[in-house]
């Protein structure tokens, strides 16, 4: 495997990045920081947003309320594990739990600017044309910040694509015509010259610096590229890679990005979501020379393999723990039900992939609801499933909810940890191969050879 070198830490080429949303929410959040050992030092990206109550949010934790006493954001971490154990006591009293530093972890931090925006609107009222030299402080701000926590990879301070409106939003009219009012594309452009204008003046600022890439179109898109070079030439300093932005959901990018792709070719229209950011990374790939590239929320496992071969570096998605969020207490008390249960809401396991030992396995990739999955499925062999032991245990756990809440919680850690645990082991996997071609053939499960199909007509 071929690595980075992120500050003397090792970074896989390519790595999947775990997301920590541990300050935008409660519950599994806590519990991911809980187990880490379970991921080891899987990357993490981090959301400056969630992690900052100077914006207040909801979820918010006391843990970042004060944050000048740490210079390194992994003991941040490491005293949010040790306050969520020792005194929220957020574990399962039957697990015995491991010593963990996060400082051996690559933190890649984002800026969450979509909804710091909304924080500027209220402080400038509503006044658009205060906007730009609002923005551009806090876009300081963030960048100080990351440097005094000596993150190891910062996002460029950006809006992000197209707005979109949340319930409870709407009814805010004044915000609403705002954010209609904002012209992206300009902000952007500008984020993009007063950042390169920070950092060229800032020759000892620590975290390396992703340049982060938007458009609406592919000709946009390769317009922005071409402007971030040609603004490395003028102010003579140069981005250490490039972060892909805007393109996670096909449902917001224009069709022009995927609908000369044949689909049908693979019976399943589920291949949509892998396009734009598989094109996105070849575009930028041939602009940029070798530099690290990373496609912002594109870690989907179907999306691993095509990113890599068109050239991304590394990737991001809270899917996999996620996915075990969507169970609910009615789903604990059927769990031993194996049917489907319409209309019910289960944590979901990760099925199919790869075995930790290298070997394909044998059930179609998917996320299963916990109750479908059956007792005698073999665990892959990751730190999880070893904790785990079997299927069965995972149910008996989960069961277990009304008499002990954290016993829950520990089965749905084991569940969403194995997800990430296979997104990081498919990364292995793949650097061993050149291409798409003889990596498929190693691995022929269906997901693949349909993968395959797609990236032969991009
Ligand atoms: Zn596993």
């Amino acid at each position: 495997m071929k690595y980075l070198d992120v500050h003397g830490k090792r970074l896989p080429v390519p790595s999947f990045f775990q997301v920590y949303n541990y300050g935008g929410g409660n519950g599994d959040k806590d519990r991911e920081i809980v187990y880490s050992e379970f991921t080891g030092d899987t990357p993490a990206l981090i959301n400056y947003y969630y992690i900052n109550n100077r914006y207040p949010h909801i979820f918010q934790s006391h843990a970042f309320d004060d944050l000048s006493g740490y210079s390194k954001i992994g003991d941040v971490y490491n005293d949010i594990r040790k306050m969520l154990i020792q005194d929220k006591n957020e574990i399962y009293s039957n697990y015995i739990s491991v010593p963990y530093d996060f400082n051996d972890k690559v933190f890649l931090l984002d800026s969450g600017a979509a909804n710091i925006v909304k924080k500027i609107a209220e402080e400038i009222d509503y006044d658009v044309s205060k906007l730009d030299e609002v923005i551009v402080q806090h876009m300081k701000d963030y960048y100080d910040f990351a440097d005094k926590l000596h993150v190891d990879i910062v996002v460029g301070f950006d809006l992000g694509g197209k707005y979109t409106e949340k319930d409870g939003e709407k009814s805010n009219k004044k915000l609403c015509d705002f954010l209609a009012t904002i012209d992206s594309e300009k902000i952007n452009n500008l984020l993009l010259e007063e950042t390169i204008k920070y950092l060229a003046s800032k020759p000892n600022f620590y975290p390396y610096v992703l340049a982060t890439i938007h458009g609406a179109l592919q000709t946009d898109y390769e317009a922005c590229v071409d402007y971030i070079l040609s603004l490395e030439n003028t102010y003579l300093y140069k981005f250490w890679g490039f972060a892909l932005g805007g393109i996670a959901s096909y449902k917001q990018v224009d069709a022009s990005w995927y609908d000369d792709i044949n689909f049908k070719k693979t019976k399943k229209r589920g291949f949509v979501e892998t396009v734009t950011p598989a094109r996105a990374c070849r575009l930028v790939r041939n602009k940029v020379g070798d530099r690290p590239i990373h496609a912002l929320g594109c870690g989907g496992y179907p999306n691993i393999a095509m990113n890599y071969y068109c050239g991304a570096t590394s990737f991001d998605a809270a899917s996999p723990v996620r996915r075990v969020g969507d169970g609910n207490l009615e789903s604990t008390k059927m769990v031993y039900n194996p049917n489907p249960i319409p209309g019910s809401s289960f944590s979901k396991y990760f099925v199919g992939g790869i075995n930790y030992d290298g070997t394909l396995r044998s059930e179609p990739c998917s996320y299963v609801k916990l109750n479908e999955v059956k007792d005698s499925m073999p665990l892959c062999g990751c730190p999880a499933c070893l904790s785990a032991g079997s299927v069965k245990n995972i149910k008996d756990l989960y069961h277990m909810k009304a008499q002990d809440d954290e016993a829950c919680y520990y089965s749905r850690q084991l569940m969403g940890l194995h997800a990430v645990r296979q997104h990081r082991k498919l990364c292995e996997v793949i650097s061993n191969y050149p291409d798409m071609k003889s990596f498929v053939a190693a691995y022929p499960s269906t997901l693949n050879t349909n993968l395959e199909i797609i990236y032969n007509q991009l």
